[in-house]
């Protein structure tokens, strides 16, 4: 590729490490050629994990389907190096095929690649699907109506407080290294359109130590959980950073209108290095604008599951039974009510997910249930597949029953 002459064209444009270009959903009209440096692919999983599936270097592109397409992007990407980049939009793309009449057959390969590649999604759904019904429906079935349930609760007390009774005033601040992995970023309200400064981890220096049975990922000596949460100071608006402009158009009105009854409650002023108590904050009002409007029940259940960690984190046992409770329903709701178009890989890791948020709770039958869903041998990731194989083992140690024997022999035939 003649970058010289790409750039003659105009577009060029650098982005710093860890910048990101856009997030999953994000509207865009713009197609990038990479001219330098390298960038992640990250797609979010229903639980809210952003996992990079790939990386790409000088000469690849993304974003075409948007521009070709008006298509929402499909995946979030970000510079894991210093990055420059050709951006083509409408204005300069005959220009650009006209110069590089090759990148055009590329574009077309690379269409036709990700179609082939959704049509064996699809298959795989269709599989993972069968498998599914066949392993967890009576699961669905035991529990019709599980007593926490989001739906039979009263919506929380506004004006009282925003923390559910139980919740207190902890003692824990951010480690005061954390300033070194992170960077002050401008961000728009998507809802109000007011500028405001927000925290953001270079993620490039993450250095991940491990990952916990309920997917929580553990890093050597950061918690990216205090900084995941952005909230507008002006109308509250507030959402996951890797989501933060994944509102409904028509939720809008609804959280300006909200906005009246949280306005002079709440100081967003955070200290340095950050205090837990301002932590929970920024996730309990994450926690209001996923009650506006039309709402999948997996945004809140995102929510409560970092802040059964958060609560696990603060010793506060009541706490993060209640908050993985509250996890457990919302995303047993979305598992098996809301629509859903994920892969086979992600509702293994949901299932597994589902496994030990049960066993948080005491409901080892379920769990085991939710273990064994998780076990998928066609189309299915072999980690998880064996992941899912320790945890029965290791919870069937701890359970003695008759029926044991029974869904044994079930099982193999
Ligand atoms: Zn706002």
């Amino acid at each position: 590729m003649d970058v010289a002459a790409l750039a003659k064209l105009g577009g060029v444009k650098k982005y710093g490490i860890d910048e990101l270009f856009f997030n999953a959903g994000d509207p865009g009209h713009e197609m990038y050629i990479i001219l330098r440096g390298r960038v992640g692919v990250y797609l979010n999983s229903i639980d809210g994990f952003p996992i990079m599936v790939a990386t790409l270097g000088p000469g690849d592109f993304f974003g075409e389907m948007s521009l070709l397409e008006g298509m929402p992007r499909s995946a979030t990407i970000g510079a894991i190096e210093d990055t420059i980049v050709l951006i083509i939009n409408e204005n300069n793309f005959e220009q650009v095929i006209a110069q590089q009449p090759g990148l055009a057959y590329r574009i077309m390969k690379g269409i036709s690649g990700r179609l082939r590649q959704q049509n064996d999604e699809i298959k795989q759904l269709k599989q993972g699907a069968a498998v599914q019904t066949r392993t967890t429906s009576p699961t669905a079935a035991a529990s019709p109506a599980p007593a926490g349930a989001e739906k039979a609760s009263p919506p929380p007390v506004l004006d009282a407080t925003l923390f559910p009774p139980g919740h207190k005033s902890y003692q824990l601040d951010a480690a005061a290294t954390d300033d070194v992995l992170l960077f002050d970023r401008d961000v728009e309200c998507p809802v109000c359109e007011q500028k405001f400064k927000v925290k953001n981890v270079r993620s490039s220096k993450l250095r991940l130590d491990k990952v916990d049975n309920d997917l929580r990922q553990r890093f050597v000596d950061f918690e990216p959980l205090y900084y995941m949460v952005w909230n507008c100071p002006n109308c509250f608006y507030s959402n996951f950073n890797f989501e933060f402009k994944q509102v409904l158009e028509a939720n809008k009105k609804l959280i300006i209108e909200k906005s009246k009854t949280l306005k002079g409650k709440f100081n967003l002023q955070f200290s340095s290095p950050r205090k837990i108590d301002e932590v929970f904050l920024t996730y309990y009002l994450m926690l209001q604008t996923f009650q506006v409007g039309k709402q999948d029940p997996s945004n809140a259940a995102k929510v409560w599951l970092r802040l059964s960690w958060l609560y696990n984190d603060v010793n506060d046992e009541e706490m993060y039974r209640f908050s993985s409770q509250k996890a457990l329903d919302l995303f047993k709701d979305s598992f098996f009510n809301a629509r859903r178009d994920t892969s086979v890989e992600q509702d293994q890791r949901m299932s597994l997910l589902l496994g030990e948020l049960s066993l948080r709770v005491g409901e080892k039958v379920e769990a085991l249930k939710f273990y064994r869903g998780a076990i998928a041998r066609k189309g299915g990731n072999a980690t998880i597949n064996r992941q899912a194989e320790d945890r029965i083992r290791e919870l069937k140690a701890t359970m003695q029953e008759p029926e044991e024997e029974s869904e044994e022999s079930e099982e193999s035939k």
